[in-house]
């Protein structure tokens, strides 16, 4: 298939575009560079670098890529300035894609996946989290992403496109090459801050409170890797159905609590990672992980890394690899 991914130089873009080039299809990486990175782009791609707020640009690259299939991975992502500037999300992760979806139309490419998150469902009423579940963001973050997901419903009734929303729950580890990973700035997500400890970057990690009613007092995820995101996001374009729009969490089934990471974070590098307890982080609910059974049934997905010390080991390798990341800032 001809793939069209917007946010292919981002960090789960990326990995997703590796593994849609080693399924064998071809792909055009369309960012803007806001986010993602030059290097992080697959040689094997072909690159255009361009703003989903360009309909005139994307209406060309649609016209010469006669795509069969898009993928966006283009969205804004950090929860606590979603509280802040709300409407910056909402252009970007709404309008924005109402842009792609118009473009997709007057073209008739009638398969698109998209990321979406766990975090529509806000502090779920149970767990662990199944599709059904009910749809009650608590961030614009959240909001942004269920409005989405309405829209895909709306366009498969009205014309005929079909789609897979995969809820991603916590996203992370790198390309067991290492040579492309997660560079974020700022960077918010736990594991690549407990690594700036052995990294020499930064004193100790801070544990967002541990009154939490968990376990061990602390937030437990479902850390799930990048790698098998991206198998998910292949099998998913490569079987997508027709005229429905489908929902999927993509998830280990395991909750991993936040000392557990640290604890194993220690055990991979060596270095005693000096912890201080904070206060909680506004928002965070105590537990979230996922139920994966859905798509399992569906796709025959699974995931490989099961264990977050091997999940971690390819964190590690990226991060020593590359101390300040991509090279190109
Ligand atoms: N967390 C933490 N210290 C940090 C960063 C994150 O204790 O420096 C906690 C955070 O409160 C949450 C978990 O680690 O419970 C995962 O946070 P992250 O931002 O990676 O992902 P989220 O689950 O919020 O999407």
């Amino acid at each position: 298939m001809r793939i069209f991914v917007v946010g292919g130089a981002g960090y789960v873009g990326s990995h997703c575009v590796r593994r849609l080039i080693a399924g064998g299809h071809e792909v055009t990486v369309y960012d803007n560079l806001c986010a993602g990175h030059r290097q992080a782009i697959d040689p094997q791609a072909t690159f255009v670098e361009g703003d989903l707020g360009d309909p005139v640009q994307l209406d060309g690259v649609f016209e010469a890529g006669r795509f069969d299939a898009a993928m966006h991975f283009a969205a804004f992502i950090n929860v606590g300035e979603s509280v802040t500037a709300p409407l910056k999300y909402w252009h970007n992760n709404v309008a924005n894609t109402l842009n792609l979806l118009q473009c997709m139309e007057a073209h008739g490419v009638k398969r698109f996946i998209f990321s979406s998150t766990c975090a529509v469902h806000g502090e779920p009423e149970d767990l662990p989290i199944t599709e059904d579940l009910a749809i009650k963001p608590i961030n614009p973050y959240g909001n942004t992403k269920a409005a989405v997901e309405w829209m895909l419903q709306d366009s498969a009734e009205a014309w005929g496109l079909g789609s897979v929303a995969l809820r991603y729950f916590n996203a992370s580890g790198a390309a067991e090459d290492g040579t492309i990973g997660e560079d974020h700035h700022p960077e918010t997500h736990l594991i690549p801050l407990v690594l700036q400890v052995p990294l020499g970057q930064r004193e100790q990690i801070k544990v967002f409170g541990t009154d939490y009613p968990t376990p061990d007092g602390t937030c437990v995820r479902d850390y799930i890797h990048v790698n098998d995101l991206a198998q998910a996001h292949l099998l998913a374009v490569e079987d997508c159905p027709a005229g429905k729009a489908e929902a999927y969490n993509v998830g280990t089934g395991n909750g991993v609590s936040v000392l557990e990471i640290i604890t194993a974070a220690r055990e991979v590098t060596g270095h005693p990672i000096p912890a201080l307890t904070t206060d909680r982080r506004p928002g965070d609910p105590p537990t979230l992980y996922a139920d994966a059974g859905k798509i399992r049934h569906r796709y025959g997905w699974e995931p490989r890394y099961r264990d977050v010390r091997e999940l971690i080991e390819t964190a590690w390798r990226w991060h020593k690899g590359h101390p300040h990341g991509f090279a190109d800032k």
